[in-house]
């Protein structure tokens, strides 16, 4: 598996696939070759049929240093289903450099030039939940040693990231206004934190842990800097959890850290196994990744054991199998938005019940058997409910509502 740090990325929303990774693409395309006058991105897959919307060709455009043409194309015959070909050309239009790249999910990418890009080196030795669980137990170590063993310098890593989910919330949360594109959404984030303010018990906590998650959603579809977790699509559900536990339960920051880092095994595990893209997957490859992630931290955080986090996790993503993905004019907002503040409160459920219910019985799913249920179901869903904005709720949206 890859290093954590390839899972959680800071960048520029709305979507990870869409503007982080095309973004780090160009990046290294010029620091690579350098700076040419001309530029051209054709765009396949879903970058070309949601990528006016998630702003895909507004990043590339904002990272490339010459005059650059975006395409929107259909006609793609590489072997994954998400990319863009991206090509530099001297003064007098005559090609110099071109490269083929795959948006593989959470801002990474595969370059079909690069095969060697130490981007995606792998860091972690074991690829499944039973080959990690078994190291553990034998080496007597916890999931967040587990991953500081491989990643010494990891701490200091997450430790940045719960920093940034800190800002993504509170400008979230002291923000109004409407949200940019056509579809004139109004920010809600800051008025449903208001409303929890004269709220108290549970079902505060449990407003307020939406309002942080739309906080954060509301900023990604801004084009604000949020974190992958492990999308940008998703990015609302770890968003509020670190939120929550740090501000609201004054977790201390060390602990939080550490919860990063046990939802990370998650995370790397589905990316490895699956897919964490909803190009490929679904949404169940991101808010279903997500949902998984966020309920291991929060199970963690209530110092379930190993088997209980791993439990919740499973629960996470079991419940969100087969989810599609179906943005709305291709916009991360409409079902995102509202889909991660539903997420955060799964999560908190599925490690309510991980605690509870293994006091029962044992579970008879496995966390790597559900990895690789969803991985098949996502090879089953069709086409249209694959990020294309094809199906779904894109398709009966603009039947009932006329937007130019
Ligand atoms: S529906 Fe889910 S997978 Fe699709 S763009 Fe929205 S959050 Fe991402």
């Amino acid at each position: 598996m890859q290093s954590l740090k390839e899972l959680y990325k800071t960048g520029k929303g709305p979507s990870s696939s869409h503007t982080i990774a095309p973004a780090r693409a160009c990046q290294l395309f010029v620091d690579t070759y350098g700076a040419y006058p001309f530029y051209e991105a054709e765009l396949f897959g879903s970058l070309s049929l949601t990528g006016k919307g998630h702003h895909t060709d507004g990043i590339i455009e904002e990272t490339l240093p010459g005059k650059t043409t975006v395409k929107f194309s259909l006609d793609w015959d590489e072997d994954f289903p998400n990319g863009f070909y991206l090509s530099a050309f001297n003064a007098q239009h005559e090609l110099q450099h071109k490269w083929t790249v795959f948006s593989i999910g959470g801002g990474s990418v595969r370059i079909k030039e690069l095969p060697d890009l130490n981007w995606n080196d792998e860091v972690y030795k074991e690829s499944s939940w039973k080959e990690i669980y078994e190291k553990c137990k034998k080496e007597g170590i916890s999931l967040q040693e587990y991953c500081y063993q491989y990643e010494p310098d990891l701490k200091d890593f997450l430790n940045e990231i719960v920093n940034a989910e800190v800002r993504a919330v509170q400008a979230g949360i002291t923000t109004e206004g409407m949200l940019p594109g056509k579809l004139k959404l109004k920010r809600s984030a800051k008025e449903l934190y208001e409303q929890t303010i004269m709220m108290d018990g549970g079902e505060r906590d449990r407003l307020r842990m939406m309002a942080y998650s739309y906080a954060a959603c509301e900023e990604n579809a801004a084009g604000h800097v949020v974190v992958t977790g492990p999308t940008l699509g998703s990015c609302g559900i770890l968003a509020s959890m670190v939120y929550y536990f740090l501000i609201d339960r004054r977790v201390p920051t060390d602990r939080i850290v550490d919860s990063l880092a046990v939802a990370g095994v998650f995370g790397n595990l589905i990316k490895t196994n699956a897919s964490i893209s909803g190009a490929v997957g679904g949404c169940q490859a991101e808010v279903g990744a997500a949902t998984s992630m966020a309920a291991a931290a929060i199970a963690f955080l209530h110092g379930q054991s190993m088997e209980q986090i791993e439990y919740a996790a499973e629960i996470g993503l079991e419940h969100n199998l087969g989810l599609t993905c179906d943005p709305v004019m291709g916009y991360v907002m409409i079902p995102c938005i509202e889909r991660n503040a539903m997420a955060i409160l799964r999560a908190s459920d599925a490690a309510l019940l991980s605690q509870h219910m293994s006091l029962i019985k044992e579970h008879l799913i496995s966390f790597d058997m559900v990895v690789h249920t969803m991985n098949e179901t996502g090879q089953m869903i069709p086409i249209e409910l694959k990020e294309t904005s094809e199906g779904g709720l894109a398709k009966e949206f603009l039947n009932v509502y006329q937007i130019d």
